[in-house]
């Protein structure tokens, strides 16, 4: 008996299905392509890589142009053959697709998706191109580039399609997909007085972040960004544009509140409640060096205790970086507090720095200040404001901290495109600076229980936090664990796909290594292979580390390891199971692939063949 079913599967043995390249008899004729480009109104492009320009040499004016380029997040998301990221050590590094419809609306985007279904190609999706996984690039694929899909409309009074009976009326901000979040707080915050929950980075694209979940400088406020989320319109593998909410599509709606960006099917507009702003937002930066690794463990005890004290609520996210240098950076963002009342949060800690000054010494600038919240993304504002002054020469705290006060607004906080007709608002702040064109060696992340701010818990975590840093640094992103928000602001995350464990998660540790621009083959541009590889395992042990305190790591599935072991239980925990089998119901052929997305599994990795 047992013989019969390996008999009668060898019966039926056919080659794998496997997706069409370019160099494939199947793939489609040029006749075909030109109908494509018809039915999309002229806009399929033969996709471009700037990156060829150094074929003639490293050292031409063109490649130096290119690298040089390569700083600026908006030249690299004007390309459509470009990624943020370049690549990562022994996974990925990044190719052009062979065409890309620039769509203008849903119908280019169905016109798309069936053109890759009835003709098997592999299909990519790209909005703001900033994933660290390299899921918005794949050679020989179609790719459809959202980039110019960026109308925006606010809401007075939004009902989401067929929730008129269940829903109140509220106000809302509809968002084409390639809308970045720059575009979209100058729309809805400094044009129109409000606040939306995007991203922190400003040209992250609006359709990868809400997938992602997605966190801002004030998630621990407003909850995730996918919380937000009150309607999308999405183009299935069926080619059929759709409309999902809570009421139509809900299971749809749900999957795309942090399923995974790339999976479930193609995004054209999102629509997301907008709240009050607060009269003020801020910033407190500074950097404690401890002279010792002993007076740095008793400084990251200190910090923990005062963290879980004074600073773990709604007020308070970004982050600290724990470092090998024994530093402590403290680079946080608030929200709904003035300068006064921020000072005094930080009082009683930078009290007991300054009570240890051979112990302790603050390094650099001290800011903490805060600035009108409706000024916060307002370009022109920043610039009036300033003029960079001569910071006092003293080392005394409090005259330091008086000085800052005064003057935070002459913190140069952004970095701006300057090429030729450059959009005004084309500007990030130099926070991100470094990863933009980066080629990463290691990152990981793990979200940290709200238990381990315990009492009984706190100096197990400072000293994991201690032994950590003495392999990578680490930082704790308050602002991407949602424990210590309100209660609405949770109920909405746990609607969306996202892990549970960001529920009761105080932060979101990340600990990462990179190189800047690299490509391979490239001379003098080289990615350090052996460097690299050395970085990665330094990420790992220093992960390991804090991953011993938690008993079921959960890692953020658009800030991880692109090597995650279990990432299905990693990214979604107890939400994987019900997102796999909607990924049956909506995508059952696997048109859309994305490593380490919901249903890869049933891929090879490069998304091209069926296992
Ligand atoms: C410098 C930098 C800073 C970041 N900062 C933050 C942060 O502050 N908070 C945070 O939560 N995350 C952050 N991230 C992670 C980021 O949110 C995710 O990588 C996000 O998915 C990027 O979206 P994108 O559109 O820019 O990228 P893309 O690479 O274009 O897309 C990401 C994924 O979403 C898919 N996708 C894009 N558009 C669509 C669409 N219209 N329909 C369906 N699928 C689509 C792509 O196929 C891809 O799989 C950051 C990343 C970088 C590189």
């Amino acid at each position: 008996m047992a013989l019969l079913p390996l008999s009668a599967r060898g019966l039926f043995v056919r080659s794998a299905f496997r997706r069409q390249r370019p160099s494939d008899a199947g793939w489609p004729s040029k006749e075909a392509w030109s109908r494509l480009n018809d039915a999309v109104g002229g806009n399929l492009l033969p996709v471009d890589f700037p990156i060829t320009a150094c074929a003639s040499g490293a050292g031409s004016a063109e490649c130096k142009k290119v690298f040089e380029t390569l700083r600026n997040p908006y030249y690299i998301g004007d390309q459509p053959g470009m990624t943020q990221t370049l690549g990562w050590i022994d996974a990925w590094a990044t190719k052009p697709s062979v065409y890309a419809v620039a769509a203008r609306n849903a119908h280019d985007i169905a016109e798309a998706v069936n053109f890759a279904r009835k003709n098997d190609l592999r299909l990519v999706v790209k909005g703001g191109g900033h994933s660290y996984q390299g899921t918005s690039n794949a050679p020989d694929s179609l790719l459809i580039w959202t980039r110019h899909m960026n109308d925006i409309a606010m809401h007075t009074a939004f009902v989401p399609q067929g929730c008129e009976r269940m829903l109140q009326p509220q106000p809302a901000v509809t968002l084409g997909a390639g809308t970045i979040w720059m575009q979209a707080y100058d729309a809805v915050t400094t044009k129109g007085g409000k606040y939306v929950q995007g991203g922190g980075c400003m040209t992250v694209g609006v359709a990868g972040l809400i997938q992602s979940g997605g966190f801002g400088s004030h998630s621990k406020h407003y909850g995730t960004a996918a919380g937000s989320l009150l309607e999308a319109e999405v183009v299935t593998a069926d080619g059929q544009i759709r409309t999902a909410n809570a009421c139509t599509n809900p299971d749809l709606f749900w999957a795309l509140k942090g399923g995974g960006g790339g999976s479930y099917g193609v995004v054209s507009k999102l629509t997301l409640r907008t709240h009050d702003l607060p009269e003020f937002f801020g910033a407190a930066n500074f950097t404690v060096k401890a002279a010792s690794d002993d007076s740095y463990r008793r400084l990251l005890r200190e910090f923990v205790s005062f963290y879980q004290e004074r600073l773990f609520n709604d007020h308070w996210g970004e982050q600290a970086h724990v470092n090998p240098d024994n530093t402590l950076v403290i680079s946080m963002v608030f929200q709904g507090l003035d300068t006064e009342q921020a000072k005094q949060v930080w009082q009683p800690f930078l009290d007991w720095v300054g009570r240890s000054p051979h112990d302790y010494s603050i390094e650099g600038r001290l800011v903490i200040a805060s600035v009108p919240a409706r000024d916060w993304w307002d370009v022109q504002w920043w610039k009036e404001h300033w003029p960079e002054l001569a910071f006092p020469n003293t080392s005394s705290l409090n005259a330091l901290l008086d000085y800052a006060l005064v003057h935070l607004v002459h913190q140069p906080v952004l970095d701006f495109d300057n090429r030729p007709g450059a959009g005004p608002n084309n500007a990030w702040w130099k926070g991100d600076g470094g990863q933009v064109g980066w080629f990463i060696w290691g990152f990981e992340s793990l979200w940290l229980p709200a238990s381990l701010l315990e009492s009984s818990a706190q100096e197990r975590l400072a000293d994991a936090l201690f032994a950590s840093s003495r392999h990578t640094g680490v930082e704790l992103h308050f602002n991407k664990g949602l424990a210590g928000a309100p209660r609405d602001a949770i109920a909405r995350a746990s609607d969306t796909a996202t892990n549970p464990a960001v529920l009761i998660a105080f932060a979101l540790a990340i600990a990462v290594d990179a190189q800047g621009s690299a490509y391979p083959g490239i001379p003098g541009h080289e990615p350090s292979v052996v460097e690299g590889r050395k970085a990665a395992e330094r990420v790992d042990l220093g992960m390991s580390q804090l991953r011993a305190l938690v008993p079921d790591p959960g890692a953020y599935v658009s800030e991880s390891n692109y090597f995650e072991k279990g990432w299905q239980q990693a990214y979604w925990g107890s939400n994987h199971p019900r997102l796999a089998k909607l990924k049956g119901k909506f995508d059952p052929d696997g048109l859309f692939f994305v490593h380490n997305g919901v249903g890869s599994e049933q891929w090879s990795t490069d998304g091209f063949t069926k296992l």
